[in-house]
């Protein structure tokens, strides 16, 4: 058995992006500046996208994208709650009502035809996940977006790198979020991305991200700040750093480096988790063509498998194996429970069966093939329905 505990999740930290962040640091120059503005440009390079606005967070980058389409009290917001609990606690805390929708059992990913169903005169925006690295079928949400003039905001905290069915990279198109959180397929330290193709909504987000200043505290050409710059509307404080976005920068040109490593590692997962019964790895999305493999799931069934969820998880831990939740479903979150008249939801069965089930096991790309194997002979240990191997 392994001594040393292996997580479930780890930054791959270089020393090219330690010496970037300690050259910034040195600079002269460490809150938002050139870093930034060249993290920006460098992510519509690599995504597509028109515009790029950096901020703290990808649950900033979403609260942003909630005030500048004005969200507010009556307002419906579709989700599904199978989500970080970030965007339910936005949408509640700007008034509105999130309306829960039931997740696919196998790709956890929320059906069209689900959202369609949940839309009443009352919504004002949908907010769909691509989990885990793969990619949700958004064409019907677009169309039922624009005909009925709904925002459409794919959270796509999961999938940077991830390209949909024709080659459409994730962000490319409309507006989306990443996340830059360590345990994200990049990171910035801590950090998000709002991507639009709507330069309009990325200047306002721009704007709001700094006091709702008409510019930033740093400027092109000026390389200082703008003493006479004036508030065109109240807004946040969640710009990013310089010596966070410069290793966002960094990050960013291993992006393809990381998913090769990811990949290989969870073809793996995929391969040897056929033999454990009752271990169910999600599927694939039809409209996945490259998957970025933020994370491997898997489910544990009790009846098939002989151990539940938490056990598995206690069991791995035991063996120094880290294991993660992805997520808690956020209607099964204290204070939602507690408060049913805040949000609405119709059929969550797919949902709660997952919710009971769902496991994230180590996945990240210093991973090594040892390790993979610790975390496999752990599995067949703990997993009761695998014969002979109990030890
Ligand atoms: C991580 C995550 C977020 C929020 O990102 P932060 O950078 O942690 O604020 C939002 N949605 C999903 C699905 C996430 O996984």
């Amino acid at each position: 058995m392994r001594t040393e505990f292996l997580p479930f999740a780890k930054p791959s930290i270089s020393e090219e992006d330690v010496a970037a962040v300690l050259e910034t640091l040195r600079s002269g120059w460490i809150t938002t500046g050139a870093k930034c503005a060249a993290f920006e440009e460098a992510l519509c390079d690599r995504l597509g996208c028109k515009t790029a606005v950096a901020v703290t967070s990808g649950t900033a980058a979403m609260q942003l994208a909630l005030h500048a389409i004005d969200i507010g009290p009556g307002d419906e917001v579709i989700t599904p709650s199978m989500t970080w609990v970030s965007t339910p606690n936005l949408i509640t805390m700007r008034g509105a009502t999130p309306v829960f929708v039931d997740v696919d059992r196998d790709t956890l990913m929320a059906s069209p035809d689900a959202v369609a169903s949940a839309v009443t005169d009352r919504t004002r925006a949908i907010i769909p996940v691509d989990y885990a690295g793969a990619a949700l079928d958004l064409q019907p949400m677009r169309t039922l977006s624009s005909e009925r003039g709904i925002p459409l905001i794919e959270d796509a905290a999961h999938a940077i790198g991830t390209v949909r069915a024709a080659g459409e990279v994730v962000g490319s198109q409309g507006t989306a979020i990443f996340s830059l959180h360590p345990i994200k397929t990049i990171t910035s330290g801590e950090g998000g991305v709002l991507v639009s193709d709507d330069e309009e909504l990325g200047n306002r987000i721009r704007r709001l991200r700094f006091h709702g200043l008409g510019v930033d505290a740093w400027q092109r050409g000026q390389q200082g700040r703008a003493p006479q710059a004036e508030v065109i509307e109240p807004g946040y404080k969640c710009n990013l750093p310089d010596m966070n976005a410069v290793l966002g920068l960094k990050q960013l040109k291993r992006l393809d480096a990381f998913i090769e490593r990811r990949t290989e590692l969870a073809m793996r997962y995929r391969e040897q988790l056929a033999d454990i019964p009752g271990v169910t790895p999600l599927s694939d999305s039809a409209e996945t063509q490259r998957h970025s493999w933020h994370l491997f799931i898997v489910r544990v069934d009790p009846d098939t498998s002989g151990i539940d969820r938490d056990g598995f998880m206690e069991g791995l831990k035991a063996r120094n194996i880290g294991t993660g939740i992805h997520f808690r479903a956020a209607h099964s979150h204290a204070w939602y429970r507690n408060n049913g008249d805040m949000w609405r939801a119709d059929d969550l069965s797919n949902t709660e069966w997952n919710n009971d089930r769902i496991c994230s096991i180590p996945l990240f790309p210093d991973m090594t093939d040892a390790d993979q194997c610790d975390v496999m002979d752990a599995i067949r240990a703990v997993v009761p329905a695998v014969e002979g191997v109990q030890t």
